[in-house]
């Protein structure tokens, strides 16, 4: 439907935003938080007609729609707050000590920004996490340009929220190449993430996708870090005591989060861990029975469908996996619509099995049923790193599992107590990240005004005067910012 951008004019938008880069990087924080503010307007101005649009290329249901572009209008409202109250910097001043031997010099450190992003959106937020979604929001907050190559399942949706940004931008006199939007293939990609000029790049998508962009950005001649979350099956440990007294209820509460959005978050709970038991076997037997009752429903796009029902059909075929319940209608299109479905397995069947811990993206689970609790801990010594990882416990079962509670914490972003870990809340504190293969820098969130830091670096001024620093870092505190002044933190000037 869109002309692919050329190799050729991927080096002229990468020469353009380097110049942009030049100038809005001198941007004050309140210029880069009105820009932003300007974007929210827009999206807000883009009406009906964005939703629509979105509903036609995602099957995703209008109410979730209009939720979404609420939420990432909230995003870059809170990000622009953000960016403007300048904690993310990390402002820190040590004053000079001369007398010391040898003497201490004046030393102020600030994040500075990195250069041009680009961006890869995801397809099952296709506003939130997408052209304006978080990591553009976080980009221009820390003083980058960014390039979104459109997700090719949601183009126009793209396009749609591209010319806000273009508005925006327009409207508070943003410089030429502050924001470019791209379409095209793996080429497109590849040019854009190697391209010397690009100093970075986020990414949401499938393990393939991010791994081979983080590849592409660490064997560049000059490196560069590349913030990709990739797949996570969020693993929920029921715990015995917990199970005993809410086996029916948790399972219900389940059956909504594996289902939730037809399946397609990447918090969505694909790995649910509990002990032998007739409570473990009444969660089952409940859950079975809520999955049965959810009707079929379409998937964002005929490719995530079919690697859907690839998936779960190779999960369903290894040894020992047994298929616990299934939506009781068929679908009507199988080339787009998805049946939800859950599995059990044993402890056993499942350590000697990598297969069964790999992501099927979509509204599938399994429930592992361990022999006991050592077990379950040698499973949890086994799995790779998450998003997120949930406990549902009694305050008793928590005190008879550290050793577990201990081992899952690391190997998880966040970490959850009796809840679900679809829902991811905007605010500073959110983790949305964890080990290796859930993000590719666990050390980063991409949910949070915390994103901002993935776009920035620090830069220590050494012995400089008052009136040649930046205002960030000046004696009298200008932006009255908090910084760390001599090991306090303080908005007073020195
Ligand atoms: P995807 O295949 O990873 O695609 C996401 C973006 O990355 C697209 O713009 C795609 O461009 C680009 N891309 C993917 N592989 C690439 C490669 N090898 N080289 C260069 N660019 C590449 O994700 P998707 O289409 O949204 O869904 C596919 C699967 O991803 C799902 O089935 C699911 O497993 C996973 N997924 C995970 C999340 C999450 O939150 N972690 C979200 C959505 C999907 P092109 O289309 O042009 O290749």
């Amino acid at each position: 439907m869109f002309p692919d951008t050329t190799i050729a004019q991927v080096d002229e938008i990468l020469q353009q935003a380097w110049q942009a880069f030049h100038t809005y990087r001198k941007c004050t924080l309140k210029e880069r938080a009105a820009f932003m503010k300007a974007i929210a307007v827009e999206l807000e101005n883009a009406g009906d007609e964005l939703v629509q649009v979105a509903m036609r290329e995602t099957n995703l249901p209008e109410a979730r729609l209009r939720g979404e572009r609420a939420r990432t209008i909230f995003q870059l409202n809170s990000y622009a707050e953000a960016c403007e109250r300048g904690d993310w910097l990390e402002a820190r001043i040590d004053t000079a000590i001369p007398g010391k031997t040898p003497p201490k010099p004046d030393l102020r450190k600030m994040l500075v920004p990195l250069g041009p992003v680009v961006v890869f959106g995801a397809s099952n937020f296709p506003f939130a996490y997408s052209t304006a979604g978080g990591d553009t929001a976080c980009a221009f907050a820390a003083g980058c340009p960014v390039i979104v190559k459109a997700h090719p399942a949601h183009a126009q949706t793209s396009e749609l929220v591209a010319s806000a940004i273009l508005k925006a931008a327009k409207t508070v006199n943003m410089p030429e190449g502050i924001f470019t939007h791209v379409h095209g293939a793996v080429e497109t990609g590849k040019a854009l993430v190697t391209h010397p000029l690009t100093k970075a790049v986020g990414f949401t998508g499938s393990y393939a996708g991010g791994k081979q962009l983080f590849d592409w950005g660490n064997q560049r001649a000059q490196p560069i870090p590349v913030f990709a979350e990739m797949g996570s099956v969020n693993p929920v440990f029921l715990l015995p005591g917990k199970m005993e007294a809410e086996a029916e209820s948790i399972a219900k509460l389940y059956a909504g989060s594996i289902t939730l959005g037809v399946g397609q978050f990447c918090t969505n709970p694909g790995l649910i861990i509990g002990i032998e038991s007739a409570a473990l076997q009444q969660f089952i037997n409940t859950l079975s029975e809520e999955i049965k009752n959810i009707p079929p429903a379409k998937m964002l796009h005929t490719g995530i469908a079919k690697a859907f029902a690839e998936h779960k059909s190779d999960a369903l075929k290894q040894e020992g996996v047994i298929l616990a319940g299934h939506s009781s209608t068929e679908p009507t299109d199988k080339s787009i619509e998805a049946a939800a479905s859950i599995a059990t397995v044993t402890g056993k069947d499942f350590l000697s099995n990598p297969l069964l811990s790999r992501e099927v993206f979509g509204p599938y689970s399994i429930v592992v049923r361990c022999s006991d609790a050592q077990e379950m801990l040698q499973i949890t010594q086994q799995l790779e790193g998450q998003l997120t990882a949930t406990v549902m416990a009694t305050n008793e079962d928590l005190s008879a599992h550290e050793d577990l509670l201990e081992y899952i914490k690391n190997i998880c972003g966040r970490f959850i107590l009796n809840s679900v870990p679809t829902g991811v809340e905007v605010c500073l504190s959110m983790q949305h990240g964890g080990p290796f293969p859930a993000t590719t820098d666990a050390r980063f969130t991409s949910v949070g005004a915390d994103g901002i830091k993935r776009f920035a670096r620090p830069v220590a001024f050494q012995n400089w005067e008052d009136a040649h620093l930046p205002a960030e870092l000046q004696n009298a505190n200008p932006l009255g910012i908090w910084r760390t002044v001599d090991n306090e933190l303080t908005k007073n000037a020195l």
